[in-house]
């Protein structure tokens, strides 16, 4: 993460042009008048396009945001919070919703490596400044920023790092009360999750934005491509709509740039793999985590997936993955798709022992391993209902 050095203190002006998803940026535009339609075709917003899309393109590349965007150094603020709204809109109407999470992501790390940057008394006044806007109720404390206990656990929750663990934190009263590098972390979580949620759109704006930015989706299609199967892997390509719960949830939850315990980005590693998805694939499952660090992922996900000459690690069986809280066989009240806000029939069949299995029987195709478990009994499955996996079914080199 790069290092934001920061001048003290911001002005309103420049506190907005700089965190422009705070509540009264608005009134950055001293003139009144534009509409949404200006701001996607008038020439007037030209400069405002062209940083929209580079906020966007930056952030499906480097959802990091370890390199600025370099158009932000001649922008004035109104430009630079006219390219939030653009960049805003512009992914409420995207075909898919990853490059809305990456940027959610990306502009959340941008805020809080400034944040973080700063020093003294400069950086607590910051930190309360937009967190206070943010409506998180911090306040000054002895030692630091307090937020509320509620504010707090939710705002850990999803942060890995153990440091973060209520347990070890300063708890006086109802009140955590943290250091300020500590809090600039909490902040970047609560402006990532309110960016992360789609401004809600008519049709008719949707079909305008996607009809005026062709272009730019069809740039974010290459950069975000689909799942796809590595040469000499299992036939049939890989069919992610048919992955286990579990599976899809780990997925989704790095998608949303949240943290993925390490249990559980083994098993999406080790099971992808299994599936059939190139290195790249395996990879890019991983870009929106907020630790995400490409080097040491493909060091990691090469370790998983040439372990045994190239075989791979075997993904955990559901056991396992029950005793690390990551089945979701229940359902998932948070998912996008009814479908999977319920339990799923399937992972409660008494044959099914591994989410290998399930893939199996939904018609997706996995490398074979003597060691797999065994497939549904003759009469146990569903339409389709293949072997035991490692056995009929395998198509692999294995
Ligand atoms: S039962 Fe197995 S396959 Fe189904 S969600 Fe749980 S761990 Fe995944």
């Amino acid at each position: 993460m790069a290092v934001h050095r920061a001048p003290a203190v911001l002005d309103e002006r420049s506190l907005f042009a700089t965190y422009p998803f705070l509540p009264g940026a608005e009134s950055l535009l001293a003139e009144a008048g534009w509409t949404l339609r200006d701001l996607f075709e008038d020439r007037r917003y030209d400069a405002a396009r062209l940083l929209g899309r580079a906020r966007i393109l930056a952030a499906a590349d480097d959802p990091r945001a370890v390199r600025e965007v370099a158009e932000f150094a001649h922008a004035s603020p109104a430009e630079r919070y006219l390219s939030f709204v653009f960049a805003r809109v512009a992914l409420a109407a995207a075909p898919s919703k990853a490059a809305l999470r990456r940027w959610a992501v990306a502009e959340s790390k941008r805020s809080s490596a400034r944040l973080e940057g700063l020093d003294g008394s400069a950086q607590e006044e910051e930190i309360l400044a937009v967190a206070g806007r943010l409506r998180l109720a911090v306040a000054p404390a002895d030692g630091g920023i307090g937020f509320p206990l509620d504010s707090y656990v939710r705002l850990a929750t999803p942060i890995r790092e153990a440091d973060f663990r209520l347990v070890r934190q300063d708890l006086r009263g109802g009140t955590v009360v943290v250091r300020p590098a500590r809090a600039a972390r909490l902040v970047e979580e609560g402006i990532r999750r309110m960016l992360a949620e789609p401004v809600p759109l008519q049709a008719e704006v949707v079909e305008f934005v996607r009809g005026r930015e062709a272009e730019l989706f069809a740039a974010l299609a290459t950069r975000l491509p689909l799942p796809t199967a590595r040469s000499g892997g299992p036939a049939g390509g890989l069919l992610p709509e048919r992955f286990p719960p579990c599976i899809r949830k780990m997925r989704r939850t790095l998608q949303a740039g949240e943290n993925l315990s390490h249990a559980g980005r083994f098993a999406l590693a080790a099971f992808l793999h299994r599936a059939g998805a190139d290195p790249e694939t395996i990879v890019d499952a991983y870009r929106g985590a907020p630790d995400f660090d490409e080097s040491i992922t493909r060091y990691q996900v090469e370790h998983i997936t040439q372990h045994a000459g190239g075989a791979g690690y075997t993904p955990p069986e559901c056991e396992t993955l029950r005793s690390h809280g990551l089945c979701v066989r229940d359902g998932d009240p948070t998912a996008p798709e009814p479908r999977e806000r319920g339990r799923d029939p399937l992972c409660f069949e008494p044959w099914l022992h591994h989410p290998l299995q399930y893939y199996q029987t939904r018609g997706g195709r996995v490398t074979e391993r003597s060691e797999d478990p065994p497939g549904p009994p003759p009469s146990g499955g569903g339409p389709g209902r293949p072997g035991p996996p490692g056995r009929s079914r395998s198509t692999g080199p294995r």
